[in-house]
């Protein structure tokens, strides 16, 4: 072969190399395009399994677009499916974009009105109502079901299919759901094949599949009534006859049989609720366990360190800081406590020390606060101040508590040495401050130990060993207080209060008209005690309101008793200025008595001393105000004895004044006495309220108040205040 030969054959296998490759792609598309025409075809993408995007592919897939593929294919067309962007599918058989649109249950009209044509059917779709949970099944006719509003064509053909069936449309299926629950609708409606994959949402599970409500409705494609739109419809109609049964079955069995249903991710937190919820709760209380251990370790951290900052560490006892600190608490946490706060002192420590060592003056002191706070209560504390120097704040239990101490303390305190077989007795000194209500409201610590070490150097001044006390007249009050607030409760029980009465009586006539209820004390150490020696403690300890509340009771006993007897009558009770508090509805509590004894509240006549309406008008007004709405007589008591203006009259609601003949006769001039008294009886009646004397001891008293006007009296010169049953004999 020449060289010529080789470079023609080189240049045509050349030639072949670049042509033959296009002329294969040429050849390639036109057996694509095979004369096939592209049909676009308008479908939903929200109805999986029968049209849906593929996750994947993004491509649209479903049994209406692979039924309706084949279809185009039998006909000679190339599908190309285009997810329709309009709210319905009426409003996309208007548009250009699409040649025709699915799916169809039968011909409508499109949104702007114009006439349509649908194919042939493709397949029967089955379409099925849900309800929620077990509710009944409506019957179709009257029935109002909810629908998607991309299914108006197919809501138009079961209205045509059951007229009076109500039908509203909704965008959304959570919608359409939520419309369900909420009764707003019987059922809702859709075809079978969407139900399938709707209802495998977990939170769905409430929603109930009916088949016995099942109808089929047409599946066809649909474009508007044109010679184009008519020609593709028949060449559609062409292909659509040539789809076997089974080849429909078996697309429609392809969707329905793959679990196509992605969970979301509040499915997820749907489906798995009960164990979320179990965790965060177990979560919580593992973070509230640590909180808890967290606080605790610090609270033991901080006590510690308080122990440490606060403690004594030779004889465990608190320190000085410690001590006013913890006197600062208990004086405010127990106000109602009769306290004493000592100072003690080892006179002849230094002589201990030095001769006996270091060591032994040290196991001293440990003893002295082991046998000290052996007797202790957690309402006391010791602390030591400085090197033999202790304070100790203790309470008065009884009078006979520092003899006690004394005993149990201090004596085997100052027979230390010689309970050990040496000759020395310690000299101890001791300062006491009784401590005051008033330093309970004002708690100076510093100033109390100053004057319990004031005491003690007089102490240590005058006696080889004992006590002292800063303020004895307190002492003696204090011990006072605690025989008769603190032994107020077991008297109570033990009958040693008793209520007497002293009768009231109509001079003109000599009727005894009523009588006041005065309390007596047989105190079991002190013997008889006066109302005038424990009204008053009872009032400054605030127990008084306990003394009352029982003599209220037994009064009210009593006349509930004498009502039965047939014999009724009027009965005064003492009201104390400190049972007037605003967090005590005393109106309330004698309505209540007089519900549990069955009395009218006029039996009984609630006394309220003059001086408490000077004290606190405002509230005593009020209470006095409510006391009478309940029916309840009110008098003010000891008129005359106290500063009120004469303008209180005016103020106070009151329905009896009760004027005290001891205050206006005590001392002083007689004829003035009798212009007062005779110008007060004048001015209450008046004013138009009732009057009664008190304290009228003699004839010559009481014919002067008759003569003046006044005829109720109570007095020593009619009766004395007597036991109940004296009480009940003197009047037969
Ligand atoms: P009060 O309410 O003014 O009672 C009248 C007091 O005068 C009574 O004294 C009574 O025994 C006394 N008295 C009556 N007639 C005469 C008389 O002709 N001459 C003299 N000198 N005195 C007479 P008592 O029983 O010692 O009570 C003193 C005060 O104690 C009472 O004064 C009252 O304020 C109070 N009180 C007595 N019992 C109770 C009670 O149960 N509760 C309350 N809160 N206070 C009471
Ligand atoms: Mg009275
Ligand atoms: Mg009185």
């Amino acid at each position: 072969m020449k060289v010529t030969q080789v470079v023609r054959h080189f240049v045509i296998f050349i030639i072949c190399l670049f042509i033959l490759p296009l002329w294969g792609i040429t050849a390639q598309a036109d057996s694509e395009n095979n004369g096939a025409d592209v049909l676009v075809i308008g479908v939903p993408a929200d109805r999986c399994p029968v049209f849906y995007l593929d996750p994947e592919t993004k491509e649209t897939v479903g049994i209406g677009v692979d039924l309706m593929r084949a279809a185009a294919e039998e006909a000679g067309y190339t599908a190309a499916f285009r997810v329709i962007a309009e709210k319905t599918n009426k409003e996309a058989l208007d548009s250009p974009e699409y040649d025709i649109i699915m799916p169809f249950g039968s011909e409508i009209k499109s949104s702007s009105g114009k006439e349509t044509i649908v194919t042939e059917n493709l397949i029967q779709t089955p379409f099925t109502m849900v309800t929620n949970g077990n509710n009944k099944l409506p019957v179709l006719h009257e029935s109002h079901i909810g629908m998607l509003s991309s299914l108006a064509g197919g809501a138009e053909t079961v209205k045509q299919l059951y007229p009076g069936i109500g039908i509203t449309l909704y965008d959304t299926m959570p919608e359409c759901v939520k419309a369900l629950r909420s009764g707003e609708v019987d059922a809702l409606l859709h075809n079978s094949y969407v139900w399938s994959y709707v209802l495998q949402k977990p939170s769905y599970s409430d929603l109930k599949v009916q088949p016995a409500t099942m109808f089929s409705m047409d599946f066809r494609a649909g474009t508007l009534d044109t010679p184009e739109g008519r020609a593709v419809i028949d060449r559609l109609n062409t292909g659509i006859d040539k789809l076997t049964d089974t080849r429909k079955q078996a697309i429609v069995l392809d969707y329905t049989s793959r679990r196509l249903y992605q969970y979301d991710f509040w499915d997820y937190i749907y489906e798995y609720r009960f164990i979320l919820l179990s965790g965060t709760i177990l979560f919580a209380l593992f973070i509230i366990g640590i909180v808890h251990m967290q606080r605790k370790v610090h609270r033991q951290q901080e006590e510690k360190i308080r122990e440490l900052k606060e403690r004594d560490p030779l004889t465990g006892v608190l320190n000085l800081e410690g001590f006013k600190k913890r006197v600062e608490e208990l004086l405010l946490a127990h106000p109602e406590n009769q306290y004493l706060l000592s100072f003690s002192n080892i006179k002849n420590f230094k002589f201990i020390n030095e001769s006996m060592g270091r060591e032994t003056g040290d196991e001293l002191l440990r003893f002295w606060t082991q046998k000290s706070t052996a007797t202790f209560s957690d309402e006391e504390a010791m602390g030591r101040i400085t090197g033999d120097r202790f304070a100790v704040l203790r309470k008065l239990a009884d009078a006979e508590q520092m003899s006690r101490d004394e005993k149990e303390v201090f004596e085997p305190l100052r027979n230390y040495f010689i309970d050990r077989g040496k000759e020395i007795q310690l000299q101890i000194c001791t300062g006491v401050y009784a401590i005051t209500p008033e330093d309970h409201k004002n708690i100076d610590v510093d100033r109390m130990l100053d004057y319990a070490r004031m005491a003690e150097k007089k102490a240590r001044a005058t006696l080889k060993t004992g006590y002292e006390f800063y303020n004895p007249e307190q002492w003696e009050k204090g011990k006072q207080i605690v025989d008769i607030s603190g032994h107020l409760p077991a008297a109570l029980q033990t009958g040693e209060i008793q209520v007497w009465y002293q009768p009231q009586v109509d001079y003109t006539t000599g009727v005894v008209s009523g009588a006041e209820a005065l309390c007596r004390w047989k105190h079991a150490k002190l013997g008889w005690i006066s109302p005038g020696v424990f009204i008053p403690t009872l009032e400054e300890t605030g127990m008084i309101f306990d003394l009352d509340s029982f003599v209220w009771d037994k009064v009210c006993q009593d006349l509930h008793r004498w009502n039965q007897e047939g014999k009724r009558r009027s009965v005064s009770v003492n009201l104390s200025r400190s049972d007037i508090r605003e967090d005590r509805n005393i109106p309330g509590i004698f309505y209540e008595l007089i519900k549990k004894y069955d009395l009218d509240p006029e039996q009984l006549r609630i006394e309220i001393t003059e001086t408490a309406y000077v004290e606190n008008p405002g509230f005593l007004i009020q209470t006095t105000s409510e006391l009478r709405e309940y029916g309840f007589q009110v008098e003010m008591d000891d008129f005359g004895s106290g500063y009120s203006s004469l303008h209180m009259l005016k103020e106070v609601p009151v329905d009896r004044i009760k004027m005290d003949l001891h205050f206006l006769t005590g001392t002083g001039d007689m004829e003035k006495s009798r212009i007062i008294i005779t110008q007060v009886i004048k001015m209450i009646e008046l004013l138009g309220m009732k009057l009664i004397a008190e304290g009228v001891e003699t004839k010559a008293q009481a014919d002067f108040l008759k003569e003046r006007g006044c005829q109720e009296m109570q007095g020593y010169y009619f009766y004395k205040p007597m036991p109940v049953e004296d009480f009940e004999k003197a009047q037969g």
